[in-house]
């Protein structure tokens, strides 16, 4: 078999979400699984953690319907919410939950008939400008949620624009209208990511909504992780194909981008593009070798890269490489990968394709 493949420890994902819960012990927890759990398998995460949180999130209805097949049978909160009778109609079938977040999804359930009413989250807009009421609005909004028999609980809820960068003052601004619009309604309330999780305790509420911690990254470009509080849940990994040398002066790879400054040897894995590592990737991008750091050295091709492994020793063919995860106790993290791309980590986990295989460990 190709050595190249996804290694995700469910036991990593468990940790990180009672590390979640004990840093907001008052709230409830729902684990955000959506985009296949960032690229980690919803099926495998929602089954593992299933019991350990109070509800999943995905974004869209065909996610949510894909774990209910799958027999995945506690709440599931649909983040975008739904806006067509027959797609609410399967919700009370599968006894979802529902973000509402305009008036065209408030008015289709209205009037729908439905087998049973719904757990309603009613999303208001504080500053984020992409989905939801305005928070002027939200009083007349739950009258009307209150009034619908199709409304079985409200939630309220809101979500940070800039909370991975506490700095700003963002962050409490959106706080503090959240807090104004909602306070004399009585209702439970939801804000944080997992940025608001990890740096606003204020932001907690009675729900919390985190994702991408629960896989082991840090949303902060900036603060490093020193307490080793969250383990990196995906190890992406391939092996060594081919060495050789490569004499001071020749380049390597497509378009020549990268030359040898001195008499160098190149490795060769069988990663590329097209298993999930991003060919925006540029010269020097580390990637772990024998427990040390090479260096990414030429463009990234379709089923494989280039490395400068001279200063590694003792390097073989056959020898594993990882792109990112964990080797014996060198950690790289996605986050670091992906800013070598001009990227962020949520996107290379969530972007993994079908064709590299992901193998469950610590199930
Ligand atoms: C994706 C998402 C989350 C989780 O965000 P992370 O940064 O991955 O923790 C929470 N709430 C909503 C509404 C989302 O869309």
């Amino acid at each position: 078999m190709r050595a190249t493949e996804a290694l995700i420890d469910l036991s990593a994902i468990k940790h990180n979400v009672a590390h979640a819960k004990s840093l907001a012990p008052k709230a409830r927890c729902v684990a955000v699984v959506k985009a296949n759990a960032y690229g980690h398998g919803a099926i495998a995460v929602a089954k593992a953690i299933t019991n350990d949180t109070d509800a999943l999130a995905v974004a869209c209805l065909e996610e949510a319907l894909e774990l209910r097949d799958s027999a995945v049978t506690g709440p599931i909160l649909v983040l975008e919410g739904i806006c067509q009778h027959e797609s609410l109609v399967l919700a009370a079938k599968h006894n979802l939950w529902l973000m509402i977040h305009n008036e065209a999804q408030l008015s289709a359930l209205e009037n729908s008939h439905l087998s049973q009413p719904l757990s309603c989250w009613l999303k208001i807009d504080t500053g984020m400008h992409r989905l939801g009421f305005t928070p002027t609005d939200i009083s007349k909004t739950v009258a009307r949620l209150k009034h619908s028999q199709n409304c079985q609980s409200i939630t309220l809820a809101t979500h940070f624009a800039c909370a991975d960068e506490p700095d700003k003052p963002d962050t409490d601004s959106q706080i503090e209208l959240f807090d104004r619009a909602t306070q004399s309604l009585q209702l439970p309330r939801s804000a944080s990511n997992s940025a608001g999780v990890l740096a606003f305790p204020h932001g907690h509420y009675d729900w919390i909504r985190p994702g991408y911690m629960l896989y082991g990254n840090s949303p902060f470009q900036h603060i490093v992780d020193t307490a080793d509080a969250l383990r990196p849940a995906m190890q992406f990994q391939c092996e060594v194909i081919a060495l050789r040398q490569v004499p001071k002066g020749d380049t390597v790879g497509y378009s020549g981008v990268w030359q040898a400054a001195k008499d160098s040897v190149i490795a060769t894995l069988n990663v590329g593009y097209a298993d999930g590592y991003p060919r925006a990737a540029k010269n020097g991008t580390p990637i772990i070798i024998n427990g040390q750091r090479a260096k990414l050295a030429g463009r990234v091709s379709m089923d494989m890269i280039t490395v400068d492994v001279t200063d590694i020793e003792n390097v073989n063919l056959g020898d594993i490489a990882v792109l990112w995860g964990k080797q014996g106790q060198l950690v790289l993290s996605a986050g670091e990968v992906a800013q070598h791309a001009g990227t962020i980590g949520y996107e290379l986990t969530t972007r993994m394709p079908p064709r590299t295989p992901r193998r469950y460990i610590n199930t």
